[in-house]
């Protein structure tokens, strides 16, 4: 077998593209939790994360047109999903002004970004509220275009997506390459394409075996084990035959999860389900929560983490792992009583200096930020759905567009 060409073959790095004093448009990802009513932005990581590509274009002298969408407006003007409170919040940590045009492009926008001057920074309204964004309109493409002479994407979550800001623009931008948030997202996930030291385990929990058949198929030709808890573990564990109670599980999945094992034991990679899970009798019953085996789930009771002796059999095959990619927390990390197993997984994760470990997924990055171990694993996805279409070996349509 050829091993395919790297992904971030043959895309250029911002520090490579000539900026100086050129209008650079750059699709940041700003797509950021906004308390309901105050519009208060809630967690501002997405905005922190496009800092090192923002300051070096402005160190650069660059003018810069920031683009990105928020929420679903559904190609409407959305006043609540605008991008006023971000402007407000890049400004701050910027420390300097960040000009909002009132409409994604049209008359005002151009004249924002006319108005730039070098250094200086301009963000557009959501991008969604036009319809051609979504639509990967040409015209709409042409029109983001014309307001600069280089593109840059940074916005590695919405990669997997064809979009006007991800895909047409590029066809119409000469000089284009990817934002540091961008490559350091391809070349680490990228590495996991390639030849790994291994073993290489990788660890699949989180709501639905539907959801992530795909991940689990294409992990199932790279890996050397994989360990599988959660509300997915739930539907396999049934399909072995066993009693999950009031569990939540996927009837009409048992099939596919059969088929899943049956591959896997024809090809010798292990899947490791847990042994012994935390129920309860509903999601609110914390003081009625106990560990017990899978043998044993009470028929009124719900699995809503992975218990102890499967929290100690997990841990012990992560830490001999060298290389690890975890998706999906292995219970309802959310419930402080429930939350255990998953934070046991990403401190498992943390202690292994060893080993190329990387978390993707959108809940799995808010437990191991929640477990405060972010910085203690190698890499942490920005991106959830394309962190795991990238992962699955598809060449996503934003990261395809910056090259050539
Ligand atoms: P990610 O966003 O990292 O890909 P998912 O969206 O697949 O992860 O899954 C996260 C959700 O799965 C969480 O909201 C969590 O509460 C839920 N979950 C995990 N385990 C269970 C369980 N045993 N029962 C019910 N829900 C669960
Ligand atoms: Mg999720």
């Amino acid at each position: 077998m050829t091993a395919p060409a790297a992904p971030g073959a043959g895309v250029r790095h911002v520090q490579d593209l000539a900026v100086e004093g050129k209008r650079v448009f750059v699709r940041v990802d700003f797509n950021v939790p906004l308390e309901k009513g105050t519009r208060k932005i809630s967690d501002d990581a997405r905005i922190r994360a496009t800092l090192p590509t923002l300051r070096h274009l402005i160190d650069r002298g660059a003018r810069i047109v920031l683009g990105s969408h928020l929420g679903r407006p559904d190609g409407q003007v959305k006043p609540e999903l605008s991008l006023e409170p971000v402007a407000a919040r890049l400004a701050e940590l910027l420390g300097s002004d960040v000009t909002l045009a009132d409409e994604p492009v049209g008359d005002g926008a151009r004249k924002v970004v006319s108005d730039l001057r070098d250094g200086q920074i301009a963000l557009l309204e959501n991008l969604r509220w036009n319809p051609g964004e979504e639509a990967n309109d040409e015209g709409f493409a042409r029109q983001l275009a014309s307001y600069c002479d280089v593109y840059v994407n940074d916005a590695f979550g919405t990669a997997h997506r064809a979009h006007a800001s991800t895909a047409g623009i590029c066809k119409l931008v000469g000089e284009k390459g990817a934002g540091f948030v961008m490559a350091k997202e391809v070349e680490i996930l990228g590495k996991l394409l390639g030849e790994v030291d291994r073993p290489y385990v990788a660890v699949l929990g989180g709501a639905k075996v539907s959801d992530k058949i795909e991940v689990l198929d294409a992990l199932l030709e790279r890996v050397n084990s994989i360990l599988i808890g959660g509300a997915m573990a739930n539907t396999f564990l049934e399909a072995q035959g066993k009693s999950l109670g009031k569990s939540k599980v996927e009837r009409d999945k048992l099939p596919i999860a059969r088929n899943f094992l049956r591959k896997a034991s024809e090809k010798k990679i292990p899947i490791h389900l847990p042994v012994d899970v935390v129920v309860a009798t509903s999601l609110d019953d914390a003081e009625g929560s106990k560990g017990v085996s899978v043998d044993a789930i009470p028929a009124d009771a719900m699995a809503l983490d992975i218990g102890p002796a499967t929290v100690e059999a997990f841990r012990k095959t992560l830490a001999a792992a060298r290389t690890v990619f975890w998706n999906g927390p292995m219970g309802v990390f959310e419930k402080p009583k429930f939350a255990a197993g998953t934070f046991e997984i990403a401190r498992a994760l943390a202690d292994n200096k060893l080993a190329l470990t990387v978390v993707g997924g959108g809940d799995s990055a808010a437990a191991i930020m929640q477990a405060g171990l972010a910085d203690k694993v190698t890499h942490v996805s920005t991106g959830g759905g394309a962190s795991l279409e990238f992962i699955q070996g598809i060449d996503l349509p934003g990261i395809a567009a910056l090259r050539g």
